[in-house]
Formats: C-alpha cells, structure tokens, sequence
C-alpha cells in the first residue's frame, strides 16, 4: 500500500509522521512518499545558521497554549530541547504617532485583562480608556450571523482600540484587513466570552483570571512561544530523521491529481505519471483546487475561495557598536495608520538567547499582507530601502546592517474572512465523497504551526483507518 503526500511543509511533514507510527504500532506494510516543489523541506520553516547566528527566515517560534505542536515534539524526543523567549524581555510596543508605546501590563489581545494598568496607561486618551471600559456593560450581540473582526471591536471597544490595537497586533497576526477577517473563525474565544459572561473584559478576567496572565506579558502572548536553540528547522529536521524509510522527491512540483481505478494517479511537471493508494494535499488550498481542477470542479471552485495574502521578511544584523541599541522587548507592531512599509518588527535577538554573537542584534521585519499588496513587485534594493527608512524612523538607526537578507512569501497566509467557516464545512463535506484523500494545512482551521500540525496528524489517522478498513 502506497500513500503519496503533497507538500513537505510541516503539515505534511506531520502527516507523513503520524503515518509511519500508525505503520509501526499496526504491523501494516505502509510505503510513505513526499513530492515536494522546492528543494527543501520545512514550506514556512526555515532557518539558516553559521558564525554564531540563528536566523529564521520565515516563522520563528510557535505557541504552547494550543497542544499539538508540544505533543509531537515531545513523541519525537525533542521537547527537552524547546527553548523559551526571555522573560525579562517580554514586551511589545506598538508605533503610534511616530512614538513606541508600551501595551498596558496584562493586556489580551484586544481587551485588557488589569483594569488598574490600564487606567494609568498614557498610550490610550481618556476618552478612549473610557470607551472601552463601557464594553463591561455593552449588551451582548443577539444576531449569530458572521461578524468582522472590524465590527466586533468597534461595536464592542470602539475606534481607538481597533486603530492602535486590533488592527495591528491582530490583523498583523493574519496579515489580513480587520474589516474582512472573521471574528468567529479567528478569535472564536472573544465571541464566546462575549455571550458567556456578557463582556470580553468580564470573560478575560473571570475565565483566565488575572493569575493566569502574566503580570508583565502583553500583547501577542510571547511569554508562551517557543523554538529550538538551533531554530525552527530542528522540528522539521527531526521529523525527517525519524522515518529513515520516507522517500522525499525534492525539486518535484505536481501538476495534476485524478481518480485512478485503485487510487489516484498523479502527474508530475515533467509529465511522469505516478499511482498510489491514498493521497493527502498539504500545500496550499488555491493550489489543491490547481490539482483537482479536472477531477471535481466542484471541489476545486471550493478550495480556490479561501483566498491568501502574500509576505516578506527582512532578517537585518546589525554591529551594536554602530546602532544605539533597540529598546528591550520582543518587537513592534506598526498600525495602518502610521504609513510604514514595515507592519511590524521583532528583535530576535532579545526574543530568544544565542541568535547572534554579543556584538551583534538581529531584527527580523515583516512587509506586506492585506494593505501593502503591491510590496511583493518591489526589487530587494528597493525593500531594503524601505526597511532602513522605517528603522530610522521607529529607532534612529542611521548605520548601514551589518548583513541582511529578504525572503519572499506569495500566497502564504490564509484569510480567514467572513464565511471562512460555512466554506470550510463545505469543502469538509465535498471531500468526504473520497475516502481516500485528505486535505492539511494552515487552510483548515488554523493558521500557525501547531494547527497545521494537528492537520497534518487528522489527515494521518483519516487516511490510514480508510486505507487499513
Ligand atoms: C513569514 C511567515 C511567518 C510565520 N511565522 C509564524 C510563527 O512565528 N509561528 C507560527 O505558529 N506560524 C507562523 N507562520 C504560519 C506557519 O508558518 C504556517 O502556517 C505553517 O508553516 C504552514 O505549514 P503548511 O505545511 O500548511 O504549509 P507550507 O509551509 O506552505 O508548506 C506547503 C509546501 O507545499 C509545497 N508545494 C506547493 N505546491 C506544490 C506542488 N504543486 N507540488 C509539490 N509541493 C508543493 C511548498 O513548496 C511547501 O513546501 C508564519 C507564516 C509565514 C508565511
């Protein structure tokens, strides 16, 4: 029995793992393959490393608080190497007005969680800590119909929140537009706490209770995101190494996937034909929809709605001794309003220890998403000038980086917009007509790593109880 899987991004890459296990512990005779476009594994993942410095060229750390990414580390024997981001760095400002504000101590997300800290925050006017402490007597929303992340915090928090906050440290999240994002497929907690307690600010601080949010933390949560002191690639690395048996065709872009008398037969770029039993698509959706197109136009026409938008990230070294130095925290985000290029930065080198040697700090930028769609034409000289023009605005760095280098990611980041859910449910529907083909990925649920883990592992256990019944 063959199973063939699209994609050697960590979704399938999980796949791929949970499958050689369910093999194992069945005593089944399973033949694993990977057909992989690019000449390396890991999709978002990678991390380049040499003369001391640790550098993440796409994602750069995943969350605990959701549990499928701690499990698989841990069933690889990786946990004990988990490092976590440093304590007493743990802060995030925000670019308003041409200044770097502090969030107030406590602050979740959206709504804040220390009444006390945020009345003596000076980042929000009064008029504006007023409007969102009146959320504690807002009427929850009767209307069950989808809401915009948009419509949600202004109905609940007002304008100023969703400019300095939401737009940024949420919108940026998904590099999406607030006033498209499904609230309900994005933060499902806010709209929960929202009818459950009657107030977002209620629910922060009697479901998690001031105790359970760190007294300093703010913002993104960094305090419960992780790496490896060798970076991210550990995971993906670690997952190949254990399955000495998988077969993973590098530099292989599939064209095309078709039902076949015993499975489904796929066509590769240079026209080669392959069968195999069961198939699990783990790129991303518009690209499964390219696949099916011929096989179920239905499918497809599904898959290719959900729509992305594409990314850059900038990682520039810099020679301490000719930049004053970053303020201490993890990174910045940047609102719309401020009309940056850059949407928001973090200082990997305060965020976790050993990512550059003493003399040196790494700042990682984030470029375009939902409102810089046109960054993605510009030339690398270009970036570059854009970035150090933000730097020198946000920090006064005037010295040229030490090294810098820009990677490019198009289409790389689901939106999950208004009806993302209803769509969802129909392509989970329209797909079950195939037992023997699973979808995973950042498309399906969840955008950050340990979601796309957990599809990868539901795409495992799919297929393997269809194949094996
Ligand atoms: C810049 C950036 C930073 C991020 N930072 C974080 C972070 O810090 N923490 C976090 O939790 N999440 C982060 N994310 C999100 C997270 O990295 C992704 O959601 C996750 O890695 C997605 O994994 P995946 O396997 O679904 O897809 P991908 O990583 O996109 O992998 C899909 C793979 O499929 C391959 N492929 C595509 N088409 C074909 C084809 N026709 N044939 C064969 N192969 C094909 C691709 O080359 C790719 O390797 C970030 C995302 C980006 C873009």
């Amino acid at each position: 029995m063959k199973i063939t899987i699209i994609g050697a991004g960590i979704s399938g890459l999980t796949a791929a793992y949970y499958l050689n296990c369910l093999n194992k512990e069945n005593n089944t005779d399973i033949e694993l393959e990977i057909f992989e476009k690019s000449s390396r594994a890991g999709g978002n993942i990678s991390t380049k490393t040499g003369k001391g410095f640790v550098i993440e060229e796409g994602a750069d750390s995943f969350i605990t608080s959701k549990p499928w990414a701690v499990e698989l580390c841990r069933k690889l024997g990786i946990e004990n190497k988990l490092i976590s981001t440093n304590d007493s760095n743990r802060k995030t400002y925000i670019s308003f007005d041409g200044k770097l504000n502090e969030l107030p101590e406590g602050f979740f997300l959206m709504a804040p969680s220390n009444i006390e800290a945020f009345k003596k925050s000076l980042f929000f006017t009064d008029e504006g800590k007023k409007r969102i402490l009146e959320e504690q007597s807002l009427e929850p929303r009767s209307d069950e119909e989808d809401e915009s992340l948009e419509s949600f915090v202004l109905r609940r928090f007002g304008t100023e929140l969703l400019e300095k906050v939401a737009q940024p440290l949420i919108g940026g999240i998904y590099t999406g537009d607030p006033s498209k994002l499904s609230i309900k497929s994005i933060l499902p907690e806010f709209v929960a706490m929202e009818q459950q307690y009657g107030s977002v600010i209620k629910g922060i601080s009697e479901k998690y209770g001031l105790s359970k949010i760190s007294k300093t933390e703010s913002g993104a949560r960094y305090g419960m995101f992780v790496s490896f002191s060798n970076g991210l690639s550990e995971l993906t690395s670690a997952i190949i190494e254990s399955i000495p048996d998988l077969k993973i065709h590098y530099n292989s872009a599939i064209e095309e996937v078709a039902k076949s008398e015993n499975g489904w037969q796929l066509r590769t770029e240079c026209g080669d034909k392959i069968e195999t039993d069961a198939l699990i698509l783990a790129g991303p959706s518009y690209i499964s929809s390219k696949l099916l197109i011929n096989t179920d136009n239905t499918l497809a026409s599904l898959l290719n709605e959900i729509k992305y938008e594409s990314s850059i990230v900038v990682n520039l070294v810099f020679e301490k001794k000719n930049c004053p130095s970053f303020p201490e925290g993890f990174g910045v985000v940047i609102p719309k309003t401020e009309n940056m290029n850059v949407i928001a930065c973090s200082f990997s080198s305060h965020k976790f220890s050993n990512r550059a040697p003493d003399n040196y700090e790494i700042v990682r930028c984030f470029l375009g998403g939902a409102f810089h769609k046109n960054i993605m034409e510009f030339s690398n000289s270009q970036i570059l000038n854009l970035v150090l023009k933000d730097l020198d605005t946000l920090f006064n760095i005037k010295s040229e980086p030490y090294s810098f280098d820009i990677y490019r990611y198009p289409d790389s980041m689901p939106q999950y917009n208004l009806g993302y859910s209803e769509l969802l449910a129909k392509i989970k529907a329209e797909i079950k007509k195939y037992p023997l083909l699973a979808l995973s990925g950042n498309a399906y649920g969840g955008v950050g790593i340990p979601d796309s883990i957990k599809s990868g592992k539901d795409a495992a256990h799919y297929i393997f109880q269809n194949l094996t019944n």
